[in-house]
Formats: structure tokens, C-alpha cells, sequence
């Protein structure tokens, strides 16, 4: 296997969590990085830390505009686009009776609409080159339903099923589908009900740190271009 990935990658949500580890994990592999989200201030820092091969530009997944925007910024700044990973997500958690609808459509726009802009700027370029990645993080959260979570959850099946559709439309395009477990991050902190904010402190007691999930995502980008990882389920082994 490659130690130097010779490619440029694009994250969104890549100001905390598992797109800043997977910015740091990346980097220490040579890769060129062009990273996104709405705190810049956060993107300036990592990037001023990190190197020339790190460069930031601020990026709302919600707003297609936004994200042609970033992926054009990319390509000038680095010459082309190799890989993205559409990370960027939120989960403010609640059962459906509560009727928080406004998070209900917050989450849809990100997780949903914010994924469908990151493929609609990449994907004429990648099939005009006929070559390109891209990596979702999706959840288990795509693969059973948790209590409170029906919208969340209905957002990452969304994903599950949105990878694969673009796996099957294209042979020259990889597609990677990411489903971490519990990840010790701020996703879910601006959880409003507090019976789950608190549920959310328990379950976090077992949980991966984001570098785990930096690792698979790496493990997917080093495979020579004829190999495909379409998914990787990456859990705490204490979650039984
Ligand atoms: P964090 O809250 O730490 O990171 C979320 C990132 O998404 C932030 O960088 C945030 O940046 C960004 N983001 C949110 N809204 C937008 C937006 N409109 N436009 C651009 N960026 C946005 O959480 P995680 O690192 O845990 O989350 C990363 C991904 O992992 C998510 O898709 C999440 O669903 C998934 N996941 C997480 C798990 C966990 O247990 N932590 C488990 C399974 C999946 P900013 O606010 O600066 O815009």
C-alpha cells in the first residue's frame, strides 16, 4: 500500500469532529486538502497549523450555490478535485410528538440536501475524467431505527441508499459509505430535549474517538483505483 496519497481532497463539516481528524489524518499522508464549513475561524486554525497543503473556504452544504463555490475554489487552488467526503451532518435528536419541525427540516437540509449539493458540484467533473470519489458518512444510524431518532435516521438511510444509487449509475466513480457508531464529538450537542441530551451523555460513555473513523476513511482512499470500499461499519467494540 501507498504511504503518500496523491490526491486532492475536499471535506465538508470539517471544522470538529470526524472531518477535523480526518483532515489531520489525511494530511500526514501527503494528501492536498481543501476543507469547508461555516466557523472559518476553526478552518483558518487548522489550516495555518497544517500546512500550504491544507487551504479553507467557508461552505453551507444547504445552499448548492455555496458548495459549487467551494468545489470551483478547490480546483483553482489545487488543480483538480480527486475525492470528496461529504461529512457535514447535525442531530438534534427528538421524538416525533414533539413536532420540532423546524430541526426536522435542518436536519433534512444538511444531511440530505447538503450530500445531493456535494454531488451535484462533483459529479460532471468526475464523469468527464472519468475517475473521482466520494465518500459519505453516513451512520448505523442508516441500518436500524433509535429511539427519538426517526429523522435522523431517515436522513441516513437517505445516504445509504443515495451511495449506492451513484455506485450503480457509474464505473468510473468509487463510492465509499462511512457508518460510525457512537463518536465522541460536539454532534448533538444542540439536542433541545434534554431527557435525550442526557441519554446522549450514556451512550457517549462508550464511544470511538473521531480519529477511528479519520483511519477508514483513509483505508478507502489508499486502495488502488480498481478497488472500491463501499462501506465500512466502524463501532466501539464495548457497544456490543
Ligand atoms: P460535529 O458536530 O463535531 O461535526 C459536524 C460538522 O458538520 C461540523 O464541522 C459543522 O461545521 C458541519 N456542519 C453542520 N452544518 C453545516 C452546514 N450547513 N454546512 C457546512 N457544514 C456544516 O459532529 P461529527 O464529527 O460527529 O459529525 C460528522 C458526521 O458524522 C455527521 O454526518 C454525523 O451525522 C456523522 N456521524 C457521527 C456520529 C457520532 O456519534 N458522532 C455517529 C455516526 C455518524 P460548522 O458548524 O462549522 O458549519
Amino acid at each position: 500500500m501507498n504511504d503518500v496519497i496523491d490526491k486532492t481532497v475536499l471535506i465538508s463539516g470539517a471544522s470538529s469532529g470526524i472531518g477535523e481528524a480526518t483532515v489531520r489524518e489525511l494530511a500526514g499522508r501527503g494528501a492536498r486538502l481543501f476543507i469547508g464549513a461555516r466557523r472559518t475561524g476553526r478552518l483558518e486554525a487548522l489550516a495555518a497549523e497544517l500546512g500550504a497543503n491544507v487551504a479553507w473556504h467557508v461552505l453551507d452544504v444547504t445552499d448548492a450555490a455555496s458548495f459549487a463555490a467551494f468545489v470551483d475554489a478547490a480546483e483553482a487552488r489545487f488543480g483538480r478535485v480527486d475525492v470528496l467526503i461529504n461529512n457535514a451532518g447535525v442531530m438534534p435528536l427528538s421524538p416525533l410528538a414533539a413536532l420540532k419541525q423546524d430541526e426536522w427540516t435542518r436536519m433534512i437540509d444538511v444531511n440530505v440536501h447538503g450530500v445531493l449539493n456535494g454531488i451535484a458540484a462533483v459529479l460532471p467533473r468526475f464523469i468527464a475524467r472519468k475517475a473521482g470519489h466520494v465518500v459519505n458518512v453516513a451512520s448505523i444510524a442508516a441500518h436500524f431505527v433509535m429511539p427519538s431518532a426517526a429523522v435522523y435516521c431517515a436522513t441516513k438511510y437517505a445516504v445509504w441508499a443515495i451511495t449506492e444509487g451513484l455506485r450503480q449509475e457509474h464505473d468510473d466513480i468509487r463510492t465509499t459509505i462511512i457508518s460510525p457508531g457512537v463518536v465522541a464529538t460536539e454532534l448533538g450537542n444542540d439536542i433541545t430535549d434534554p431527557a435525550i441530551a442526557s441519554a446522549l451523555t450514556t451512550w457517549r460513555q462508550k464511544s470511538l474517538t473521531p480519529d477511528a473513523i479519520a483511519r477508514a476513511i483513509r483505508y478507502a482512499l489508499e486502495q488502488p483505483d480498481g478497488v472500491d470500499i463501499n462501506e465500512v461499519i466502524v463501532r466501539p467494540t464495548a457497544a456490543g
